[in-house]
């Protein structure tokens, strides 16, 4: 016997599966249309023009700091004094990485010991977060232990009660800002909480990835509170490492990494990095601020990705509304910025959801991926990345997204 629900749900999937589409909700990258609004940037600067404000040669060796313009057009943005932010390669996830190993291999300001010699280092992972982060951990053999996501941050009653007996847990990572993956903007009282608690680890570390900071979905430019002052007011200046780039201002693959913390952490952390690199491409530094000029020109050019970026948030959200409003167990993150929505559905069905999707010619971002390890132990969260497809793929893509989930609910009955 199977049921009418049953039934009708693999006449649809069956249909879908035929049509032999091939999308993909897999990628948070920008759009082609979004990469052609920085192109222009690729033919500035000419031959002539490479003398920075101070009359620095771009073109040559040092500057490890960066060029100094392009950190005081993006120090208000990420919250950071001018002469405490470093503009860098063209990856932040580069920089976190680095920053890591820097405190693996030597001791941290306020460190006893560098990380390598610490029986156990353990970071936690707001859950659900963002896989790269986990990967660094992994890589690296960071433990980590998983603290659930609110719509205001992290569980702050968990992590406070974790930090503060166990010394081998020595850092956080936090997307603040329209975060990765569901879109949650931390509340001024989970960034003081997180500023001022004390912690049993002397070297206790925020990786505060700051990567959505002006990637606004509507005309409300959200504001969160300034960690970096917050912890230097409660005498933990050394605690946030405030991380930033333009990968999805300007061009994904050829961008500008930020990291700002207290200047004894940048003295730190330039005294390492002058050992792997004699200094960043100042040219392109100088190509970025060329191309957006001040803070306006960043806010004017971040208004004209939102315009192609928020219908296809829209068409999400319309399909899921229209689908599976009231539906128990289904819910889904309704974004005003940044790169995602989470879906989450009754537990125990991500992974079957995604495997059908797959068989119906539909990537969808593996079950899992949203937690360390790959494992979600309620198997109940996808990521949905809508900016890369077309408007009218992200709504297809979305319709087909329906229709599994339909069928991995009658099936679970
Ligand atoms: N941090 C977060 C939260 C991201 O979502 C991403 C990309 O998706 C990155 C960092 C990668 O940034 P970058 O291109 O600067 O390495």
């Amino acid at each position: 016997m199977t049921t009418p629900g049953l039934e009708d749900a693999r006449t649809a999937y069956e249909k879908l599966r035929a049509e032999g589409m091939k999308l993909d909700l897999t990628r948070g990258k920008p759009s082609a249309e979004q990469l052609d609004l920085a192109t222009p940037m690729l033919s500035l600067l000419g031959a002539a023009d490479f003398r920075a404000a101070d009359g620095t040669d771009t073109r040559n060796y040092g500057g490890l700091h960066g060029l100094p313009e392009l950190r005081a057009l993006f120090a208000p943005f990420l919250q950071v004094p001018v002469e405490q932010l470093v503009a860098s390669g063209n990856s932040s996830l580069e920089v976190m990485h680095d920053t890591l190993v820097h405190a693996m291999l030597s001791p941290l300001p306020g460190a006893e010991r560098r990380w390598a010699d610490e029986e156990r280092v353990v970071f936690l992972a707001p859950v659900p977060g963002y896989d790269r982060h986990f990967s660094v951990c992994e890589r690296l053999g960071i433990e980590m232990v998983t603290v659930p996501m609110t719509a205001d941050g992290p569980d702050m009653a968990v992590v406070e009660e974790l930090v503060a007996t166990d010394p081998t847990i020595k850092g956080i990572w936090c997307v603040p800002k329209y975060s990765n993956p569901t879109g949650a903007v931390y509340s001024d009282e989970t960034v003081r909480r997180l500023a001022s608690m004390p912690t049993a680890a002397p070297d206790f570390r925020i990786i505060w990835d700051n990567a959505y900071t002006v990637h606004h979905l509507t005309d409300d430019e959200v504001e969160i509170a300034d960690l970096l002052a917050l912890a230097t007011e409660a005498g933990n200046a050394n605690r946030p490492f405030v991380i930033g780039s333009t990968s999805k201002i300007t061009l994904a693959g050829a961008g500008v990494a930020f990291l700002g913390a207290s200047a004894e952490n940048i003295d730190w952390w330039l005294r390492l990095t002058s050992k792997r690199t004699i200094g960043p491409d100042k040219t392109n530094h100088l190509r970025h601020v060329r191309f957006l000029r001040d803070a306006d020109g960043l806010r004017e050019h971040m208004r004209k990705h939102r315009e192609i970026i928020a219908p296809k948030f829209a068409a999400v959200d319309e399909v899921l509304t229209r689908e599976f409003a009231g539906t128990p167990g289904v819910e889904w993150s309704k974004p005003v910025g940044g790169y995602f929505v989470t879906l989450t559905v009754p537990e125990g069905t991500a992974t079957e959801i995604v495997r059908l999707a797959k068989e119906a010619g539909l990537a969808l971002t593996p079950a899992g991926a949203t937690h360390p390890y790959g494992e979600d132990p309620q198997d109940s969260t996808i990521r949905l990345a809508p900016t890369f497809p077309v408007l009218a793929e992200v709504r297809k893509a979305m319709e087909g997204v329906a229709v599994c989930v339909r069928l991995a609910l009658a099936e679970r009955g």
